[in-house]
């Protein structure tokens, strides 16, 4: 198979898909908008929940977990959830099968087996959370209810990317219970601070805070918070969401507290959650034409070591000092790879884990061994340095931290860049088709604006950001008062 990948600017949608494929991440499978997440994607999914599990518990959450089913008169009982949610669900109407009179080695199901409740499988898990909280939550004791649940989740999407949009995805939900508006509101804030943290922090990702419009707001919900990333197309992406859901899912499921003071009150709640969208988002924030390019925090492997010998005696005596600096970099929590597979040559193995985003490459042959050296490549910008060995654990421990910091500098330079104040429409409608990225722009505050905005330019309301400045202007579109600019971008 070629390895070599379409270009950026020729076909990003095209290098997207080879990238994922050719990187070993994903591949689609035999079931229609689904995938397969190989062993390397599956290991950045691995370090992305481990970081994100610490975060959530350090917030006080505890991990549980709920049927993948959920009876079809649970899922209406919130209407506007379902009502959204309706046109995505996947329903089980029968329970076996059995073989085909009509076609030998056919199965069919088996007409008696009919269920006598359809079963929703889970697009989002609310409905039976909540009528599950039913008999977990009686008095002001129980409150706050913090909890999480990593989980698969189907949405019947007809237009589907591997990562970015499945049918089919991994995610975390979680799904919380409060006295008051206010704790819930608080809730629903500070975990869109953990996902702006994760984003920024780990996966050098810069995101927008902010919240959604009326429109783009999730099903049942009061208010949508949410963070979204610039990719290098100019395209954004919702990396995650955290709702305020009122007293929608307590009232639908009649979840009732008794207060300090005796009274009966409906419970608050919040939901919130990222899913293996991220990894699509993270590799199309940084990574080039020469393939993936990971954050050191997140790289399966941080370190790749390749011996360049002529024989047997030189690859003994080379290994024989990797060994040691395996030892040192491991010390260090760093990850390492040593790559003494003699069944492919030095070149094919740097162009692997150039492929495959490695942070730092390091190789080291006969001649560094006289020299008491190694040779040394980040993958960022595809520098190469010869170390001392006396000093390489210490330089590459500082390079992985360096590689970090510049991933996410050049991504917060690259939105910079591409985030674009307008006036005008005709401003609007250009810079949308010659640079894309975020447009601000004042808006009347109306769905019907925003539905024709997103007509002529296909551009949508992205957020209204969190620290948005107050400012007197007139929208865009229809000229009326404004008081807010908003970001609006074409998005995946
Ligand atoms: P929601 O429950 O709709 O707020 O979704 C939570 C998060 O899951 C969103 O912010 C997206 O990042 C992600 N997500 C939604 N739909 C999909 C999908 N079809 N494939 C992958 N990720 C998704």
């Amino acid at each position: 198979m070629s390895k070599k990948l379409t270009k950026r600017t020729e076909d990003y949608s095209k290098w997207y898909n080879e990238l994922v494929v050719k990187a070993d991440l994903a591949e689609n499978s035999a079931v229609r908008g689904c995938m397969v997440i190989k062993p390397y994607g599956y290991a950045i999914w691995e370090n992305m929940q481990a970081e994100l599990d610490k975060m959530f518990k350090e917030t006080g959450h505890q991990n549980a977990y709920f049927p993948l089913f959920v009876p079809k008169s649970l899922f209406e009982a919130e209407e506007k959830n379902a009502e959204g949610f309706a046109k995505e669900c996947a329903v089980v109407t029968h329970y076996r099968l059995q073989s085909d009179p009509d076609n030998p080695g056919k199965l069919r199901v088996d007409p008696e087996a009919k269920l006598e409740e359809e079963l929703v499988v889970r697009p989002t898990s609310e409905a039976i959370i909540w009528s599950t909280y039913k008999g977990w939550i009686q008095s002001y004791r129980d409150l706050p209810l913090l909890i999480n649940q990593w989980a698969n989740v189907v949405r019947w999407e007809m237009r589907t990317r591997l990562f970015l949009r499945t049918a089919e995805f991994l995610w975390q939900e979680g799904h919380t219970a409060h006295a008051t508006k206010n704790e819930a509101v608080i809730e629903a804030k500070q975990m869109q601070e953990v996902y702006a943290e994760f984003a920024e922090n780990f996966m050098a990702m810069p995101v927008i805070k902010g919240f959604k419009s009326e429109s783009e707001r999730f099903a049942g919900a009061e208010e949508t918070y949410t963070i979204e990333a610039l990719m290098q197309d100019g395209k954004a992406l919702q990396a995650g969401t955290s709702h305020f859901l009122g007293q929608n899912f307590a009232k639908a499921f009649d979840v009732k507290y008794t207060s300090k003071e005796g009274k009966q009150e409906y419970v608050w709640a919040t939901s919130w959650g990222v899913s293996t969208r991220l990894i699509g988002g993270l590799i199309m924030t940084h990574s080039d034409d020469l393939g993936l390019v990971l954050p050191p925090k997140l790289a399966p492997i941080q370190v790749a070591i390749i011996p360049i010998y002529k024989n047997q005696e030189q690859l003994e005596a080379i290994s024989e000092k990797v060994a040691e600096i395996v030892k040192e970099l491991r010390k260090k929590g760093i990850s390492v790879k040593y790559d003494d597979r003699d069944t492919y040559r030095p070149g094919a193995k740097f162009a692997e884990y150039e492929l495959k985003g490695v942070p730092v490459r390091m190789a080291i042959g006969s001649r560094d061994l006289e020299n008491n050296t190694v040779e040394v490549a980040r993958r960022d910008t595809l520098e190469k340095q010869t170390v001392s060995q006396d000093d390489v654990v210490n330089f590459i421990n500082n390079l992985l931290e360096e590689i970090q910091d510049n991933l996410f500098n050049k991504a917060i330079d690259f939105r910079k860049e591409h985030t674009t104040e307008v006036t005008t429409f005709d401003e609007f409608k250009k810079v949308i088709k010659n640079k894309g990225g975020f447009v601000s722009a004042h808006w009347d505050g109306t769905s019907e604006t925003e539905e024709r905005i997103k007509e002529y330019t296909k551009a949508s309301i992205r957020c209204v950001p969190n620290d948005a400045k107050e400012e007197v202007g007139v929208c865009v579109f229809t000229g009326k008062p404004s008081l807010k600019r908003v970001l609006f971008a074409k998005a995946y």
